[in-house]
């Protein structure tokens, strides 16, 4: 028996913090049995074109997309957004700019750093980032200078959402990055919903604004979710009408997932049409 195709809406390249390139993401995933792979990296599109092209060699079929910071009070917001083009013009002009925001971001934590006495150099992360820089950059920095073991281990001390030096993202509001992604042309979803760090109620009503704005799905087929939250988020998209998407968020072969593991039930194949034809993209 063969093993049915698996779809994967959320992975990134080396044009954010992941470790492969277009091509060896594109073919890791055709590996793995994966024929509908999104690529989604932090806050740029630069990897698309290659990877859409290696796409046909490979027999994947690459959909362009993004992973957009989203400025927060507490917690943290990613949007995806998802587009027919690999370039569309509307996000393009934006993206610049939100990469200038997270390298102001990462310079504020490098101060923060230096100041809590784990000194790191700026240059040295932005050396370590070919496209947009972001948290692991600097984990992997605080590793490479001695002042902690391992990457978990810095997000715990020092980066992780409320540590010490962190420091909240920068990006568009909630709003205004759903408007964004429909304004270029594209899909809207909700990435990993738990990062906003709200109860229940709290998340339903965020979503719901969200919606009412054009939010077109919400992550729920995730490899930690435990079912407790996978079956939250499933009652959440059904109430509201949001399709129900979800992806590996695959970062490196060396990280704890693989490309098209989605936790069970894995991600329908179709999930990328119907949210498509959900936000008339
Ligand atoms: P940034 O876009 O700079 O806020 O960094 C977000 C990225 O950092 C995520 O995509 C994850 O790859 C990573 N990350 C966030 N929180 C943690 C954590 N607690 N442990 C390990 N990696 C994390
Ligand atoms: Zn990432
Ligand atoms: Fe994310
Ligand atoms: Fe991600």
């Amino acid at each position: 028996m063969t093993d049915p195709p698996r779809a994967d809406l959320h992975a990134h390249t080396t044009a954010s913090d992941g470790a492969l390139g277009p091509e060896a993401l594109v073919r890791l995933a055709a590996s793995r049995g994966v024929a509908v792979l999104a690529v989604t990296d932090h806050d740029s599109v630069e990897s698309v074109e290659r990877a859409v092209a290696e796409g046909a060699r490979s027999g994947v079929r690459v959909v362009p997309g993004v992973e957009l910071s989203v400025r927060v009070p507490h917690g943290s917001m990613h949007l995806l957004g998802y587009f027919a083009q690999a370039r569309p013009p509307a996000l393009v002009e934006r993206l610049e700019a939100l990469r200038a925001g997270r390298l102001r971001r990462a310079e504020r934590m490098v101060a923060a750093l230096c100041d809590l006495g784990a000194p790191i150099d700026l240059d040295a992360v932005v050396a370590r980032a070919a496209g947009a820089v972001g948290r692991p950059h600097l984990a992997d920095e605080l590793v490479a200078a001695g002042h902690v073991a391992s990457r978990q281990e810095a997000f715990e001390r020092y980066l992780g959402d409320g540590a010490a030096a962190w420091v909240p993202a920068e990006g568009l509001g909630p709003d205004e990055a759903v408007a964004l992604v429909r304004a270029a042309g594209g899909a809207p979803a909700l990435a990993h919903p738990a990062s906003l760090r709200l109860d229940r109620a709290a998340l339903a009503a965020t979503v719901q604004r969200l919606a009412a704005r054009g939010l077109a799905g919400i992550e729920v087929h995730r490899p930690e979710h435990l079912p407790e939250r996978r079956d939250e988020y499933a009652a959440l998209a059904r109430r509201l009408r949001l399709v129900a998407t979800g992806g590996s968020d695959f970062h490196d072969p060396r990280g704890p997932n693989a490309p098209g593991d989605t936790g069970r039930p894995p991600l329908p194949l179709d999930a990328i049409d119907r949210l498509m034809d959900a936000a008339g993209a």
